[in-house]
């Protein structure tokens, strides 16, 4: 958070200020976990039946890289078999026995991949689907399961993991300001605003019927004017976030603004929320006459409520985009 430009003064009206509870995190490990048993360190030589599975998962790991192979999966004269990024990468050397590799695919291994039913890679966070080897990792990327990425703007964060862990990382690493409560009372302050460019921006984390919701601040330049937008998002997925709606209301000497609308999911990222105008958006000068005094201090009050939305199955998703 750029401290030196922005800085929010204080969150009262008889809001308390409630520390989150520290939650555990049981899933730390699993961007490393191996849905299927280590590989067997017995001497025994003859194959068994018993864990055909295993067997060709591993035959179906590229030897290079250790990523499941997929069409065409490749093999030299030999037989050593590796996936088709690694092919390119070995200048025509079988990186097993040092052979000339040559352009050989391996049919009987690719036929064989389309028999195999694996679970979703993100079983161990709840996820019972199985899927047919090919279809799997399509169904990865827009899994329900899949972790989620960290909800902090302004630079490259590279955490992922499930909400409770997201909410320990914002508070204990990105140092965000956390609130407990359903309504709001920011005041941004800048006593420069004149400077106020792109990337200027700040988050705040609220906490309401055991939901976590961010509150976005920033400044930008939309069509060469400044402005200031200000928007939620729930961290959670689609579904859930459309059980909540948000309304936040900025003004002053005798005009107010009001934005009503439903949090976005952090599924997607602050950038397209912010592109797509989802949100309160004030014109700079606005805001300096929102502000009062000489237009020196940009002193914005914005306050807000979330609540939840009576729940209608039918509602089907509706995000808009009205930068078009
Ligand atoms: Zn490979
Ligand atoms: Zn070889
Ligand atoms: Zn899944
Ligand atoms: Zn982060």
């Amino acid at each position: 958070m750029d401290i030196d430009s922005i800085e929010c003064v204080s969150s009262v009206d008889g809001l308390e200020e409630e520390e989150i509870p520290h939650l555990d995190n049981h899933h730390n490990n699993h961007h490393h976990h191996h849905p299927f048993p280590a590989k067997q360190r017995s001497n025994v030589v003859v194959p068994t039946a018993i864990t055909p599975a295993t067997s060709v998962h591993e035959l179906l790991e590229c030897p290079v890289c250790t990523n499941s192979m997929y069409p065409p999966i490749h093999q030299c004269h030999n037989g050593h078999t590796l996936c088709s990024t690694c092919k390119g990468r070995v200048h025509n050397r079988c990186p097993t026995c040092r052979q000339e590799l040559g352009d050989i695919r391996c049919l009987a291994l690719e036929k064989v991949a389309e028999s195999l039913e694996l679970p979703c890679r993100y079983y161990n966070l709840g996820c019972p689907e199985i899927f047919p080897y090919y279809s799997k990792l399509k169904h990865e990327t827009v899994c329900n399961f899949r972790p989620y990425n960290c909800p902090y703007a302004g630079s490259e964060c590279s955490i992922v993991g499930d909400i409770p862990r997201l909410v320990t990382h914002l508070r204990d690493d990105h140092k965000v300001d956390m609130h407990t409560g359903n309504t709001f009372n920011h005041r941004y302050v800048k006593s420069n605003p004149r400077e106020v460019e792109n990337a200027t921006w700040m988050l705040t984390v609220f906490s309401h019927l055991g939901q976590y919701f961010c509150l976005h601040f920033e400044a930008f330049q939309l069509h060469n004017a400044p402005v200031y937008m200000a928007f939620l998002r729930f961290m959670g997925d689609e579904n859930e976030a459309r059980n909540y709606s948000y309304s936040l209301e900025v003004g002053g000497n005798g005009r107010k603004m009001i934005w009503e609308g439903t949090p976005r999911s952090i599924r997607d990222s602050h950038r397209k929320v912010r592109d797509s105008h989802d949100g309160l958006i004030i014109q700079r000068n606005m805001a300096l006459f929102f502000s009062g005094g000489d237009r020196k201090e940009l002193k914005l009050r914005v306050t807000g409520r979330i609540w939840k939305e009576q729940q209608n199955p039918d509602a089907s998703p509706c995000i808009p985009n009205m930068s078009s």
